[in-house]
């Protein structure tokens, strides 16, 4: 094909194999875990999920530097479980939700949590607060024939060494299977989606120079120099 301009497909490595996991959208689930809804404002924990965006080149792989986004003076880390689709559907029922999935990773939804927030207020889009560039650090996605599909496990984020966010994949609102029926009622998801299934309590901020590390038990660790 004779493009205008070259453009790289966004891909992630696969643990243990030579293939790579090719990016094509990163959905995002708002408000998964109670104790993180009991921080943020005023939130029902009783509606159902909400999602966003963030565009697939807004991977950050692993090794790469994170540089401190532009306008913004709270900057946030979310630790999050990745989940990898490579089977399409649409309107796909929880209890086949599973067999969709390619593997899972370890993801940081990095957040300008001071964007975000003019943007609630303005009742505005969370693109500049959720879809920035380098906005999704991403661990190398481990395959579920390597690890089946866990539900419970340690998910935890250290800020140079200190222990900031600390819970358990049991604890969130809406499992994998259940964010996938409702997500996929929105939108039919294709192979190479990814979707980052929110976050436990104790988002905080970072500044440059700070060194973050975090993972999910028995999935994957992650590791990102903020610059
Ligand atoms: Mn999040």
């Amino acid at each position: 094909m004779n493009l205008v301009v070259p453009l790289e497909q966004v891909t992630l490595a696969v643990e243990g194999t030579d293939a790579r996991f090719p990016v094509r959208r990163i959905y995002c689930v708002g408000r998964n875990y109670l104790d993180h809804i009991h921080e943020t404002a005023g939130a029902d924990e009783r509606e159902p999920p909400f999602f966003f965006q963030k565009p697939a080149d807004a991977i950050l792989a692993p090794g790469e530097d994170f540089p401190y986004p532009s306008l913004t003076e709270k900057l946030h880390h979310e630790i999050e479980l990745v989940v990898a689709i490579n089977k399409a559907g649409a309107d796909i029922k929880a209890e086949n939700a599973l067999a969709h999935i390619y593997g899972y990773g370890v993801g940081i939804d990095m957040t300008r949590r001071d964007l975000q927030a003019i943007a609630k207020e303005m009742r505005r889009p969370w693109e500049p607060g959720k879809a920035f560039d380098h906005a999704a650090p991403c661990s190398n996605i481990v395959p579920a024939s390597s690890i089946g599909h866990p539900d419970k496990g340690r998910i935890w984020l250290a800020v140079n060494g200190e222990v900031k966010q600390d819970g358990d994949l049991e604890h969130q609102i809406w499992p994998v299977a259940d964010a996938i029926a409702h997500l996929s009622m929105l939108f039919e998801l294709m192979p190479g989606d990814l979707i980052m299934t929110g976050t436990p309590a104790g988002v905080g901020p970072l500044v440059a120079g700070d060194t973050v590390t975090g993972g999910i038990d028995g999935i994957a660790e992650i590791a990102v120099n903020v610059v």
